[in-house]
């Protein structure tokens, strides 16, 4: 329906971006926050056009469009306040010492700055909150970067009204024209082009392991080898200890096929994996999961490459030496519904097969079982990087495992204690981001305030005079933010 931008289109595109970066990079927070919270009001004044446009080319529920457009317009206002605030360009001042011995220490002040123009790649499985207006863009535009948007095909009219809140936004705010643009492109040569464009500085990408692999390793041959912020496949384990399972076996298998099921499985910590020592509390698990797998329904993916997607992985996985399927939902649904499937799979086998460890992105999980704790903790050494980890027991057996926690540490970016994975809070402190293949850099979280770190570096200025310097390392501190003023954090 809408045409891919052609290679000319993109260099434009690029070209306008770079203009608007030498104003907009020195735009004050304040500034930056009207722009942010125009968005947000804009992407409101869509009403129930962006809904209805939503839930016709996604398959998804009402609730969860509306609910999604709230976290869209919270985060677009979250990060309005953050750089309003200004702290957070952790700003560090140390004064000269001029008579230190035996040399004397030059006045150094660092702050983080804006890395440049950002490309970003709509997800598919969060038309909002992590499309056009999604967590990526607002970071960026927060960051003080113009962003690019290659629309996910599979939503592209919902990506052209969020494109059209964010223009209005720009005008109604004074703000440079090539801040935000937005392109179409069905074919992989778009996304390309804008990652390997000389003005392009970051990327942001949420789909396959294929793709972000693709785009990552195309941003590291370039002649100037760029960040891409790639999140990409995690199966998000669930370590069921003995005790607490015994006890609450039912209870269990009730929250986590909820959590397996939600939004049709098509979400990055859907619970792919659960992990568990043999006996009866398992066997009791197993059976409450099955039957509540088979009360589930099929639901309509959210674009038919990702139900043949769901589809194929299934097959192959069930096919693996030793895989059981241990419960279906009773209706089989047609080719564009994932059908919901738990398996289960010995510690033994799921340790011999690598293939078992890879994201069926769809309403499925794999059980596997263990013959004792040494086993489930090789089979948790076994996995990949994560998103997150969740663990269900009581805080006295829990305090047994810290060898099992320290590992999980090491593997993800989330830990979960007695809850599930799906369900991500946004605010300061949440990590949402893990070890390869889950993302492509662990250091950074792709939800909350600290996402904007991602599309900032941080510049030292040495012997600078007081009144060239940027607002934010001025001594007199005009800003009123928070700093480290010669090792000590104050305003
Ligand atoms: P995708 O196929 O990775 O596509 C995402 C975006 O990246 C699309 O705009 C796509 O362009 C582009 N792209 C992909 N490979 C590319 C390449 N080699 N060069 C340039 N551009 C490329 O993801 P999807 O369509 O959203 O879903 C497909 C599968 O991704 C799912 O079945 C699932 O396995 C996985 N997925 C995982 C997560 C997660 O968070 N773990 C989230 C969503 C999807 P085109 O539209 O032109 O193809």
């Amino acid at each position: 329906m809408f045409k891919d931008a052609t290679i000319h289109e993109v260099n434009q595109a690029l070209k306008e971006a770079q203009v608007a970066f030498l104003s907009f990079k020195n735009f004050s927070g304040k500034k930056k926050a009207e722009f942010l919270r125009a968005i947000a009001d804009e992407i409101e004044a869509l009403d129930q056009q962006l809904v209805s446009t939503a839930m016709r080319e996604t398959h998804l529920p009402e609730a969860r469009i509306i609910n999604e457009r709230g976290r869209t317009t919270g985060h677009c206002r979250m990060f309005a306040d953050l750089v309003e605030n200004g702290s957070w360009v952790e700003a560090r001042v140390d004064t000269a010492i001029p008579d230190r011995a035996p040399a004397p220490k030059p006045d150094i002040r660092k702050m983080l700055v804006p890395i440049g123009p950002v490309v970003v790649f709509g997800a598919a499985n969060f038309p909002l909150a992590y499309s056009t207006a999604g967590g990526d863009t607002a970071s960026a535009l927060a960051a003080g970067c113009p962003v690019i948007v290659k629309a996910h095909p599979a939503h592209a009219e919902t990506s052209e009204l969020i494109a059209g809140a964010i223009y209005k936004a720009i005008e109604k705010t004074g703000m440079p024209q090539g801040v935000f643009q937005h392109v179409h492109g069905a074919s992989f040569e778009v996304g390309q082009a804008l990652v390997k464009h000389s003005f392009t500085k970051a990327v942001g990408f949420t789909g396959s392991l294929a793709g972000g692999k693709a785009l990552f390793d195309l941003a590291n041959q370039r002649s100037e080898p760029i960040p891409v912020f790639a999140e990409m496949s995690s199966i998000n384990p669930v370590i069921l200890l003995p005790e607490t399972l015994h006890r609450d076996a039912e209870k269990t298998a009730v929250s986590l096929a909820g959590s397996i099921t939600l939004g049709v499985g098509q979400f990055c910590t859907n619970p792919g994996l659960i992990i568990a020592v043999e006996g009866d509390g398992l066997n009791r698990f197993i059976r409450a999961l099955s039957n509540e797998f088979e009360k589930g329904m099929p639901g309509t993916m959210l674009h038919q490459g990702i139900a043949d997607n769901y589809s194929k992985k299934l097959t192959q996985t069930l096919a693996q030496k030793g895989v059981k399927v241990e419960g279906q939902s009773s209706a089989e649904g047609n080719s564009s519904q994932g059908r919901p499937h738990v398996a289960s799979v010995t510690g033994e086998e799921f340790m011999k097969n690598p293939t078992l460890a890879e994201e069926v992105f769809g309403p499925f999980s794999l059980i596997v079982r263990c013959k004792n704790n040494d086993e489930l903790h090789a089979v948790v050494n076994r996995t990949h990087g994560q998103l997150t980890a969740t663990i269900i027991a009581e805080e006295a057996e829990l305090a047994k495992y810290s060898s099992l926690i320290n590992t999980l540490v090491e593997k993800v970016g989330r830990l979960v204690v007695n809850g599930v994975p799906t369900g991500v809070e946004v605010c300061p402190s949440m990590q949402h981001g893990g070890p390869y293949p889950a993302t492509t850099d662990s250091r950074f979280s792709a939800v909350g305030t600290d996402a904007i770190k991602r599309f900032a570096r941080p510049v030292s200025f040495q012997n600078f005079p007081e009144s060239l310097l940027p607002e934010e390392l001025k001594t007199a501190n005009p800003l009123g933010i928070w700093r480290m003023f010669n090792s000590e954090f104050r305003k």
